[in-house]
């Protein structure tokens, strides 16, 4: 075979990325399970660069230069392990399957067991950047062996994202790794668009302004610190007049998010780790809620009318207090989802390098943002660091940020404006922060109802105390 890469599975994601590796010169086998795909691709965009369309799996492996390296891009779940097992009686020794899918990293961690067992690099990837990113440079995560990443990197980085220089794409670690970052990417992208939807909310309120109005916003916010490509887009969607009606497109959409999964994946997986990412929680939660419609509607007919009329005393600072409430929350949520890889690669031994992670992201993905040359530089200076919170610029912007952000949040719950991801985001603060927390009265609880012991701040050891008789304390 002639071929230095293969693509299988031609849908959006799969088409995208073959013209992106054709363009920067590389050979691409091309195959689909329907060959109408791989057809169509050939014919609209097949003097692109060198594609060898194939129609059978056996001729598509054919097709490659050894050792191979396929990347599958096909529906993640059953279908992923059907491709898989279509491919391994193909393949030797030495050969490579990359899953750019959006798998499940636990799934990975199983995939790259099973292939290693007939000497196969499995390597779950990490893509992100939706179908413009997979066609123009997306940002890319792969896991898996460091051989494999001997052979895919240089193709790899090559195909990403590039700021300033540098590839949106590294080595992420073994296994799962670049799928479990992945999944916590989107569990950060779900925090963002919460924070951006819940900032938008307010000044809606609060200023009685019109969607066009905080377009303008949103575009100004976008010069400073919170410049990104979300808040970019935000400042598109609120300018944007629905052509049927006339009226603002953002009122004409039924207002229930949808999810396919990742922010689910994100939160279950840090209840397992026991990493509080209270952010990305309210955020997944806050989708949720917003599908309920019945029991929305029931409750806003019950309580209806009970919201008091809102005015903010000061439009600029009402306007300022939000743009940092939402600066300091979105470093609390970047805050957890660090928090939550380091723990990842804890428990699973993958040695992630979390300012490396921060550079992959500057580009090509969802969360592409200025900000993220920030987290880099924060753990590159204190690898170790307890916090993002507590680097210096993050500390220093959390500091200037505390007077608006607790405004903002006191007036959203006088006037009845929901902020689940601003709130929660502010208690996290202030718990990290106390002196003392109110866990010492659960500990009493836990010990008075199940004789669980408590600790104690003067001594060292384990204790209960005989609650159902003298109340004595007896070392555990
Ligand atoms: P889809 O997730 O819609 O998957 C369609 C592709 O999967 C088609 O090529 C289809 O083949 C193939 N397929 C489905 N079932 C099977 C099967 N049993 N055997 C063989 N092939 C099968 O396509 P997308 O391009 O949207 O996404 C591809 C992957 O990339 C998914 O895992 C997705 O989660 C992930 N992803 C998607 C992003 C996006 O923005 N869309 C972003 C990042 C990742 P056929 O044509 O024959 O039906």
């Amino acid at each position: 075979g002639q071929a230095q890469i293969g693509v299988t599975g031609l849908a959006v994601m799969g088409r995208n990325l073959a013209r992106n590796l054709a363009r920067n010169g590389l050979t691409v086998a091309v195959h689909n399970r329907s060959p109408e795909r791989t057809r169509g691709l050939v014919a609209e965009h097949g003097d692109e660069g060198r594609f060898v369309p194939t129609e059978s799996m056996a001729d598509f492996v054919a097709a490659l230069e050894r050792p191979r390296a396929v990347i599958m891009m096909v529906k993640a779940g059953g279908p992923t392990d059907a491709v898989i097992d279509e491919l391994v009686p193909l393949l030797d020794a030495g050969d490579i399957i990359v899953d750019c899918g959006n798998a499940h990293f636990a799934d990975t961690r199983r995939r790259e067991e099973a292939l290693r067992r007939h000497d196969l690099h499995f390597v779950g990837t990490g893509v992100s950047g939706g179908e413009e990113g997979a066609l123009w440079g997306p940002s890319i995560m792969p896991g898996g062996s460091a051989e494999s990443y001997r052979k895919l990197g240089p193709i790899f980085e090559r195909i990403a994202a590039q700021v300033d220089g540098e590839p949106c794409c590294r080595h992420i670690g073994p296994d799962g790794a670049g799928h479990f970052v992945k999944m916590v990417h989107n569990g950060i992208e779900y925090a963002d668009m919460q924070l951006i939807a819940e900032a938008y909310d307010l000044l809606r309120a609060g200023l009685d302004a019109t969607p066009a109005e905080l377009a303008e916003t949103f575009r100004q916010w976008n010069s400073g610190e919170l410049e990104s490509f979300l808040i970019e887009i935000t400042a598109d969607v609120l300018g944007h007049t629905d052509a049927s009606t006339g009226q603002a497109f953002v009122d004409v959409v039924l207002d229930q998010a949808e999810q396919k999964g990742t922010g689910r994946w994100t939160v279950q997986s840090a209840l397992d780790l026991g990493i509080p990412i209270t952010g990305i929680a309210e955020a997944t939660f806050a989708r949720s809620l917003s599908g309920h419609a019945d029991q929305r509607e029931a409750t806003r007919r019950a309580f209806a009318g009970t919201g008091p009329a809102w005015q903010v005393a000061d439009r600029d600072t009402f306007v300022e207090d939000v743009r940092r409430a939402l600066l300091a929350s979105k470093i609390v949520a970047y805050a957890q989802g660090f928090d939550h890889i380091r723990a990842g690669s804890q428990e699973y031994d993958w040695n992630i390098d979390l300012g490396g992670t921060a550079t992959i992201w500057r580009g090509g993905c969802i969360i592409r943002a200025r900000f993220l040359d920030r987290i880099r530089q924060a753990y590159d200076d204190h690898p170790d660091l307890p916090t993002l919170l507590v680097a210096p610029w993050f500390a220093d912007t959390v500091r200037a940020g505390v007077p608006g952000w607790r405004r903002v949040v006191a007036e959203a719950a006088q006037a009845g404006v929901p902020t689940p991801a601003f709130a929660s985001s502010l208690s996290y603060f202030d718990a990290l922060r106390a002196n003392r927390l109110p866990a010492a009265l659960i500990q009493g609880l836990r010990d008075n109802f199940g004789a669980h012991t408590y600790r104690r701040v003067d001594r060292d050891g384990s204790f209960h105390t005989i609650w159902a008789g003298d109340h004595h304390e007896v070392e555990a």
